[in-house]
């Protein structure tokens, strides 16, 4: 009598969890489908704000991102995915500004820890959530995150000089040659008038004394030879 009565409480219990069971297939069959069919969908597909795809610097409209290169994302980054490089630029006010020059991304060493974007002090990185990250070579996944045409820069620039009126231009370049004529030719009558004031106030010159007659040879005699000196021993 047990036997029949444990047999029919398991038909029971089966017969509740056949039912179970069909309930819930049978509220999956109406409820909205999740499944994606990428990519057919890829024009629709929506993918969450906050899904970290890869790490990119902020730009803004004009497309200036705000990092510093200060270099505290490469030193909390706990792998090294962050290279940066930096350069020292002469700005328009004639000071010197380090600057970044390039800063490198190796997407396929990334954890996605978000530390570097964390501990940036000038909110300069975000992740995007373009997750479309699938390349051939891992080489492809390093990538240079400054990648936009640099802007010029933030320095104030001096201000432009007003252009001139051509007639204002004109004048000042005839006043200018003018000048530089009459210049010249005061020169040369000052050099005209100390040639002629010198050639006036020089004495003639001496004549040059002239060189003693050597004594006549007589006829048939050489000439006479100069005196030797006398002898110390004389
Ligand atoms: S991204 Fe931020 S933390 Fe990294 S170097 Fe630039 S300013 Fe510094
Ligand atoms: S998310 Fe983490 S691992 Fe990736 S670059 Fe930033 S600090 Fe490095």
């Amino acid at each position: 009598m047990s036997s029949i009565k444990e047999y029919f409480s398991g038909v029971g219990k089966g017969l509740k969890s056949l039912v179970t069971g069909m309930a819930v297939t049978g509220r999956e069959l109406v409820t909205p489908k999740v499944t994606e069919q990428y990519p057919e969908n890829r024009d629709t597909l929506r993918i969450a704000d906050r899904f970290r795809a890869e790490l990119t610097l902020k730009y803004d409209a004009e497309g200036r991102h705000k990092c510093i290169a200060c270099g505290i994302c490469q030193m909390n980054c706990p792998n090294g995915t962050i290279k940066l490089t930096t350069k020292m630029v002469d700005l328009p006010d004639g000071k010197k500004k380090r600057k970044l020059d390039k800063y490198m991304y190796d997407l396929g060493s990334c954890t996605f820890c978000m530390l570097c974007v964390t501990t940036c002090p000038q909110d300069a990185l975000e992740f995007s959530n373009d997750f479309e990250q699938a390349v051939f070579t891992r080489d492809k996944l390093v990538k240079q995150l400054n990648y936009r045409p640099e802007p010029k820069d933030d320095a104030p620039a001096p201000a432009p000089k007003p252009a001139m009126d051509p007639e204002q231009l004109a004048r000042i370049k005839a006043e200018a040659l003018a000048k530089a004529a009459k210049i010249k030719a005061e020169k040369e009558a000052a050099a005209k008038a100390a040639a002629a004031a010198q050639g006036a106030a020089a004495p003639e010159a001496p004549a040059a004394p002239a060189a003693p007659a050597a004594p006549a040879a007589k006829e048939g005699e050489a000439p006479a030879a100069p005196a030797a000196p006398e002898s110390e021993n004389k």
